[in-house]
């Protein structure tokens, strides 16, 4: 593991600032340090594994309780009327730059559309 990859770790255990926004017991809510939305959270499971596919396979209640709170984190910021969305980066074509899952909660202004 790299040390970039233990950052999301340190933060979990508060050897490094973050502006912490919910925490649960399996769980980390806090600021992302170069937001790209007006609210941008990142979402973290207290332990780690390298990206979705492998926190899917190991351990689907954690995935569960991460997306549960990320809906939290939207809630919180009262962002859930006008709307948000909820984006894992898994590996290099996504540009997935922190090798511990992460889930960014965007919203708090118009989003650029992507899709159908
Ligand atoms: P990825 O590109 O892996 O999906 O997302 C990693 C995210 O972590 C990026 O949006 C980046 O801005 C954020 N990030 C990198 N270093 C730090 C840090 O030290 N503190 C916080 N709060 N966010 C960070």
């Amino acid at each position: 593991m790299s040390d970039a990859d233990e950052l999301f770790l340190k933060i979990i255990a508060r050897e490094i600032p973050a502006e912490i926004v919910h925490e649960t017991e399996t769980t980390l809510a806090f600021r992302d340090i170069a937001p790209q939305a007006r609210v941008h959270v990142l979402v973290v499971p207290k332990t780690r594994y390298r990206n979705l596919a492998e926190l899917a396979a190991a351990d689907p209640q954690l995935l569960a309780d991460v997306v549960a709170t990320c809906a939290t984190v939207a809630e919180k910021e009262g962002i859930t009327g006008s709307g948000y969305r909820v984006v894992f980066n898994t590996d290099s074509d996504a540009g997935q730059t922190v090798f511990h899952v992460h889930a960014h909660v965007l919203g708090g202004e118009p989003l650029a559309h992507f899709g159908g």
